[in-house]
């Protein structure tokens, strides 16, 4: 309508670890008025190495602008409503690129490679436990965080040693990346990140909010390499009139998702699995396998909000796996087809620890396994228990912060690609006994980073409060099963996850 056109707009990039995305939304309604989307190449160039190419993902994400704003044009929308850009991505994920010509010096490494696993063993066996660096940094030791990824890089890339000696070297998360290249890259490009992109690298002191000398020095990290550490919530830089913001992808989904208070959570299902819940402006420790992060900073003015969050490394991921490995579906929209044929899996249990085991467990040893195999078995079922597994792991998460917290969940709010699969949202409600409320409009992440980008001081188009966004809707998932049996059925996957973790011995 005439309307649509008036009101301010305000766009995302949504860069995640299986394609990138540009959206624009109304910052009145939050209707998503266009958007495109290009899927990233993964490759593996060893067994337990994921890396993506930095250059395209720039590609991806000019690729998406551009046909975004073409679209914008074919409905007669100028450009000009467009009042601020937010930046959302993969977390963790390391870079490191010459200031000086602009060139990435590696490819990126993705949060879920392995290839750090003997140094993190070394370090988890010297200081075993909840030490002084877990206290600062809300994260246990694991190959997951980007400091180990930089060690490495420093340690066995030697254009990225020569870069950092003639002090041309740049390290960043994907946000610092796209951000440092969208406002003008090697001509004056801003290097920085936000505080909950920062919180995952290891390096940062989720109390002071900066970063860490001490741990720092711990991995042996130049701190000039570091990008300077901004709000979630401000005017980063300028690109063709047009302002940035950033949040970590699991941050922009919380904000998406309205989760502004104390107590509030949402699960994520992407590539991985995320469950974060709000606790406020205080850091809460977990005493079962938790992590600590920063959620956001809306702003110089505001304080830090904090967040427990329970990671899955593996959740859709499974499902690509099922179709690119295995060849057992040809799109991952498929698996609900075959998993609805087999109707349950029959016993089978498969438990994805590509990457060892994340949250609860933090162990990089685990190994995938699927055990309770009979004649019977056929790739249906292997297709149930493989979305059955996104679904255990994250009840495992959930009974985590329930006993952290003493006070369960009354119901899951949902959001990511995989919420598509009506069948998987049906079976997590089973399996958790509590109903799961998932949006209409599936873009969530993509909403959370606009409405920051939009309030962020000097835009103020948007303001971040639930009462503004009229127009959400949802769908709810009740429990259909009863408890004894979903009880047995989390038993029975408990006792393969043992099988996961010890099956070397
Ligand atoms: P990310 O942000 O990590 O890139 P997305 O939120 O875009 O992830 O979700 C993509 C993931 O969801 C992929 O791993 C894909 O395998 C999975 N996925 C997408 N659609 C379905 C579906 N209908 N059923 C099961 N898995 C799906």
């Amino acid at each position: 309508d005439g309307n649509t056109t008036m009101d301010p707009l305000v766009a995302a990039v949504d860069q995640g670890t299986s394609s990138t995305r540009f959206l624009v939304f109304n910052a009145r309604t939050a209707e998503l008025i266009s958007h495109h989307q290009v899927e990233i190449n993964q490759s593996f160039p060893k067994e337990g190495w994921v890396e993506e190419d930095p250059k395209e993902i720039m590609q991806s994400v000019y690729e998406c602008m551009e046909r975004t704003c073409e679209k914008l044009g074919q409905l007669n929308i100028d450009l000009s409503n467009i009042k601020a850009v937010g930046v959302t991505n993969q977390r963790e994920t390391t870079l490191v690129w010459d200031k000086e010509t602009g060139e990435p010096l590696y490819n990126a490494i993705v949060w879920l490679d392995l290839r750090t696993q003997s140094t993190v063993e070394r370090l988890i066996n010297k200081a075993p436990g909840r030490n002084k660096n877990h206290l600062k940094t809300g994260l246990p030791i694991s190959t997951y965080f980007s400091a180990v990824k930089l060690r490495w890089l420093l340690d066995n890339v030697e254009e990225v040693q020569q870069a950092v000696l003639s002090q041309r070297a740049m390290f960043g998360t994907v946000d610092s990346w796209i951000i440092w290249c969208l406002t003008g890259g090697r001509n004056g490009g801003v290097h920085c990140t936000d505080v909950s992109n920062a919180s995952r690298t290891m390096l940062f002191n989720i109390h002071t909010m900066d970063w860490d000398p001490e741990l720092c020095r711990y991995f042996d990290i130049p701190m000039e390499i570091l990008p300077k550490v901004r709000t979630s919530s401000e005017i980063y830089g300028w690109m063709l009139l047009l302002v940035c913001q950033c949040l970590g992808d699991q941050s922009a989904a919380l904000v998406g998702q309205m989760c502004f208070k104390d107590g509030q959570a949402k699960n994520t299902y992407g590539t991985g699995c995320f469950l974060l819940r709000n606790t406020g402006t205080k850091p809460v420790m977990s005493d079962h396998g938790l992590l600590t992060t920063v959620a956001y900073k809306m702003g110089k003015d505001q304080p830090p909000c904090y967040a427990l969050e329970g990671s899955v490394a593996i959740a859709g991921a499974v499902v690509r796996w099922l179709k690119d490995n295995m060849g057992i579906v040809q799109s991952t929209s498929e698996i609900e087809k075959l998993a609805a044929a087999a109707g349950s899996s029959y016993g089978c249990y498969f438990v994805p620890a590509f990457s060892g085991l994340y949250a609860p467990y933090w162990e990089p040893s685990a190994r995938g396994i699927i055990c309770g195999l009979t004649q019977f078995t056929n790739r249906n079922h292997l297709a149930f228990a493989a979305l059955e597994a996104v679904c255990f792991q994250t009840r495992e998460i959930l009974d985590a912060m329930k006993q952290d917290s003493g006070i369960p969940l009354k119901q899951l709010q949902v959001d990511g690609g995989m919420t598509s699969n009506r069948l998987l949202m049906q079976l997590q409600a089973d399996i958790l006994c509590i109903p799961v409320v998932c949006p209409t409009m599936s873009e969530t992440t993509a909403l959370g980073a606009a409405m920051a980008a939009g309030a962020a001081e000097g835009v103020e188009v948007w303001s971040l409060s639930p009462d503004n966004i009229p127009n959400v809707t949802s769908e709810t998932y009740h429990p259909q099963i009863n408890t004894d049996e979903s009880e047995f059925r989390f038993a029975r996957w408990k006792k393969a996850v043992q099988k996961a973790m010890n099956w070397e011995t």
